[in-house]
Order: C-alpha cells, then structure tokens, then sequence
C-alpha cells in the first residue's frame, strides 16, 4: 500500500519532547515561543501565534478584526470545510467567488466581481500547496479597504513572487497530522500588523493579558510546548521535505503527461507549490469516471483522495442557515467533480512514484 500521506518523527523532535516531558511544563511555554519566532522568520513577517489547530487559527484571524452581525467574507467554493466552519463560527456570513481551473484557488477577477457592501474580509484559500494570485488578490484588498485573511493551512512555505504565503494579511496555518508540517493537531497565525497580533495573543489565552484581568471575551486555543517540540525540527528541515516532493510532483507530471483523460497540475510563473497534494483532473476523454478510477487505484494499493468531492456549501446543513450564501460556482462545481488526489509525499521512493504512474496509466487507458 502506497499512502496518501505519511508521518515520520525524526530523532531530534524525540529528543526535544523529551525534553518537554522531562521539564513538568507541558503546556504553552518557552517551546511555543521559540516555534513562533521560527515560524514567523520562515514566512516572512513580524509575528506568528500558536493556536490549538488551524479551524482556530481562522476563527480567531475572523474575530480579531471585530466584525458586526451581517458583515461578510468572501472565500473559495473550493476548501476544506473548516473555511466555510470557521466563518460561522466568528458569527460572519460567508459568501463565495468561483475559482480558477489552473490554480484551483479563487479567482481574482471572480473575488472582485464578489465584493458588495457588507463585504469586510477577503479569504482565498492556497489549496493543495499553491498560494492563490495573490499579486492580484493583495492590491484588489487595499484598494476596497478590506481585511485579508490567507487561508494557509496547505502551504508552508510556498510563496509568489519570492513572498509567502501568509505575509500579504493574517496568515492562517494548520499542524494537523496530514499537513506538510505537523504536531498531530495545531495551528499557527501570522501577521506584521503589531495591534492585530497582541489581539489574538490576549484572545487565545481567555481575553487575559495579565493574571486575571480580562481585556475581552477569549478562549483557550493554547497550542502546547510538547506539540511545538515536534514542530520545530520539522521547520528546520523544511527545504527538503519540500525539495523531496518536488521532485516526486515533476516525476508524476513527466509519467502521466499526455495521458489521454488525464490533466497534471502545473506550477504557475512566479509561484513556488509545496505540493501538499498532488492533484490531476480526469477529463471527458477517460474511458473511466473518476470515482472508479479512485476505487481501481484503492484495489491497487494506491491511497489516492479526493480533495474536495463538491463545493463547501452545497451540504443539507447549511441549505438553512441564513449566513451561507450560495453563490454559484461553475468552475469549482465542475472540478470537484473531477480532481483526484495522488500520493506526492517526501517518504516515497522514486519506485513508489513510478508504481503510481504505472497504476493510473493502467486504470485510465483499460
Ligand atoms: C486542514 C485545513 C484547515 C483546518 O485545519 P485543522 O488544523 O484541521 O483545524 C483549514 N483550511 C484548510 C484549507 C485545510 O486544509
């Protein structure tokens, strides 16, 4: 069985949790605080916040700026559902801008197009480990006086034009156990704006800045000292977790280019993917729809997902609630039908790639 993603702890993150255990401070404490001088430094801005998970990350980003009833966010169609989730949850309504077929990340001219009155915020998405255009995206913020919120919980590290994901408003990123950087669960948030970051600080520790004396209504969305331990070698070694997937990206894309039925992802000018996922599309010219290519590629030994299996909103739970607006979202509709996700992690050998080529070459041509 070839997965989908896979989780190796190195020998260094043993022995900095250890270090935790041993020291009797397990949560927050000087680990996180080195984790978030580390992480803000690795994407480029003046601060990152540890939080308990990235659903957190954005519930926290979306309530740090202070919204009133009615005011409403604009985000991609096609996410995980903790976008759409983590809206609600900060009590704002979410709106949608349809994405585009080459970044499978929201549409800048869509976005714009989106923007009404009670718009407040902007939330592309950076899905699969490619950041949104954001060169467009960024300016189209300013321009309208709206907050930017970077949905970056699938791309560490990826940048445009030599900027990361993350630096361009709040950055938002998950440590769940399948991300590219993960401590099982965890979330980070980054910001250079100095008011916003000391915000999201007093609101992770329950509104409190000093020892009970509360500035706010907050929460608990601590991350621990023992999480953060895993985490930093991991940042450490980044460049060539990164380097490693790739290479397995440009194998893939080298083995299944040109196969009829199949559309490989590319990599846009002035953009650097991370490849969290490696995901093609399968067009009208496959003999096979593409959920018995997944089940055939299963019955191989080969993990293959489906990120996303339709647009975020279109679920009977929300068909009800009076802040998600379903705006319509042809391109997203259409390659929710169609994506389908491929092993690309940094544990595959170069054997392991080819037996994916050869296994989708097989599936799709029968
Ligand atoms: C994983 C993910 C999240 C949520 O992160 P958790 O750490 O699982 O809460 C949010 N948005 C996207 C796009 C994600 O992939």
């Amino acid at each position: 069985m070839i997965p989908i993603s896979s989780v190796r702890i190195s020998e260094e993150a043993e022995r900095l949790a250890i270090e935790v255990i041993r020291s009797g401070m397990l949560a927050q404490g000087p680990m996180v605080a080195r984790l978030e001088r580390e992480f803000a430094e690795f994407v480029g801005v003046k601060h990152a916040i540890a939080v308990n998970n990235g659903t957190t990350a954005l519930v926290a980003a979306v309530q740090a700026l202070d919204l009133r009833p009615g005011d409403e966010v604009i985000t991609s169609p096609f996410t995980f559902v903790a976008t759409l989730n983590a809206i609600l949850e900060a009590g704002a309504v979410a709106r949608f801008a349809d994405i585009r077929e080459d970044d499978f990340c929201i549409d800048p001219e869509a976005l714009e197009a989106a923007i009404g009155p009670r718009t407040k915020v902007l939330m592309p998405v950076h899905l699969y480990g490619q950041t949104a255009d954001m060169e467009r995206i960024a300016p189209t913020a300013q321009r309208h006086g709206l907050a930017l919120i970077e949905d970056s919980a699938q791309a560490h590290g990826a940048t445009i034009g030599g900027r990361g994901a993350g630096s361009f408003g709040i950055g938002t990123f998950s440590l769940y156990g399948t991300k590219n950087i993960t401590t099982g669960e965890g979330g980070l948030i980054t910001t250079n704006d100095d008011q916003i970051a000391d915000r999201l600080r007093v609101l992770r520790n329950q509104g409190m800045r000093q020892r009970y004396q509360y500035e706010m209504a907050g929460h608990n969305y601590r991350l621990t000292d023992l999480q953060a331990a895993l985490a930093i070698p991991q940042l450490a070694s980044y460049d060539e977790l990164v380097k490693r997937r790739k290479e397995n990206a440009a194998r893939l894309s080298a083995g299944l280019q040109g196969l009829p039925g199949v559309r490989v992802p590319t990599e846009l000018l002035g953009r650097s993917h991370v490849w969290h996922q490696y995901t093609v599309l399968i067009t009208d010219e496959s003999p096979r729809a593409r959920d018995e290519i997944v089940r055939l590629l299963n019955e191989r030994g080969i993990g293959c997902g489906i990120y996303y299996p339709k647009v975020v909103y279109d679920y009977e739970c929300y068909a009800a609630n009076a802040n998600v607006i379903p705006d319509p979202a042809p391109v997203a509709e259409r390659v929710a039908a169609r994506c389908l996700s491929l092993p690309v992690h940094q544990h595959l050998t170069d054997d392991d790639v080819d037996q994916v080529i050869e296994s989708v070459r097989a599936v799709v041509t029968a």
